[in-house]
């Protein structure tokens, strides 16, 4: 039977954030506690070449927004995804029930990003979003209030108090009456 979008049965969970921030470390971790399904924007986009070509400034995919949405949308409508991505405000509003943004200290963000081989302007580009907290404001823009939730994610510590925390949100989710 067709199911109408707020009548999903499992809750979709978009966890955003800069990049290395933490988002498909503790995506995977959430799917395996809550069996939800982990779904990597930036994989998807690579695999299915949901793609305009290669930006050599900001050496990264130009990523199309539309054929994301459009890739996304049956299992959206069906539930029980956490999507996994450094952007948030070209989804639709109705697909999340939570929208989770990781938050990391510029100096540790800085080591990690440096660790996965980050340089010049594509390192100082992230280092600056995360100062200024644009996935924060993009969220807070692009969802209701009620729903974006920022967590700190600067050490293992943080990332096993994030998964059981949205863990228990998962399991206390209930589907909103049709
Ligand atoms: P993202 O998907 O946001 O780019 P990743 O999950 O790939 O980030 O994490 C980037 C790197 O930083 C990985 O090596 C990961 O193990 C490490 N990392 C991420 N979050 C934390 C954290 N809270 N504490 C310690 N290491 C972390
Ligand atoms: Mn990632």
């Amino acid at each position: 039977m067709a199911q109408s979008s707020s009548g999903r049965k499992k809750p979709n969970v978009l966890v955003t954030g800069t990049p290395g921030t933490g988002k498909t470390t503790t995506s995977s971790f959430l799917a395996e506690a809550t069996q939800l399904r982990h779904v990597n924007v930036g994989d998807l986009v690579k695999d299915k070449n949901l793609h305009d070509g290669w930006d050599e400034q900001l050496d990264c995919h130009v990523i199309n927004e539309d054929l994301v949405c459009d890739e996304l949308e049956d299992m959206m409508e069906e539930g029980g995804n956490i999507v996994d991505y450094h952007g948030c405000d070209f989804f639709p509003e109705r697909w999340f029930d939570r929208v989770v943004v990781l938050q990391t200290e510029n100096s540790v963000l800085y080591d990690r990003l440096s660790k996965r081989g980050y340089t010049g302007a594509k390192l100082t580009n992230n280092i600056e979003c995360e100062i200024f907290q644009v996935l924060l404001e993009e969220a807070k823009e692009s969802y209701p209030e009620g729903i974006v939730v920022a967590l700190r994610s600067d050490t293992i510590d943080d990332i096993n108090r994030n998964v059981a925390t949205l863990t228990d949100w998962v399991r206390n989710w209930c589907p909103k009456p049709e």
